[in-house]
């Protein structure tokens, strides 16, 4: 068995225990930088993506308070996702 530097750090790479990423890969991104934005884009809005946390009004990937109308570039529709109509009982 070989015994080097370059096959110790490939080996704990591998285990997922070297990063060489110089920020966490937990970060979340600036929303600047996906071009987030308090309005929906072509019907697309951040309640139905994937990403948001109706919970928190939050992202899972972008920083900061998320609008539900809001959207990004990373936008990607949520395809469990279903809109939630509120029946008028006073209807005829
Ligand atoms: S559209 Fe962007 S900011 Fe909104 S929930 Fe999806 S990833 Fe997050």
């Amino acid at each position: 068995m070989k015994s080097s530097r370059r096959y110790f750090f490939r080996y704990m790479s591998a285990l997922g225990l070297v990063s060489f990423f110089p920020v966490p890969i937990s970060a979340k991104t600036a929303k600047n930088i996906v071009k987030y934005q308090s309005t929906p884009k072509d019907g697309n809005a951040c309640k139905t993506c994937m990403h948001f946390i109706p919970e928190t009004n939050e992202c899972k990937t972008v920083e900061g308070s998320i609008d539900p109308n809001g959207w990004c570039i990373i936008y990607f529709r949520d395809p469990h996702y279903k809109e939630v109509k509120v029946e008028d009982d006073n209807a005829t």
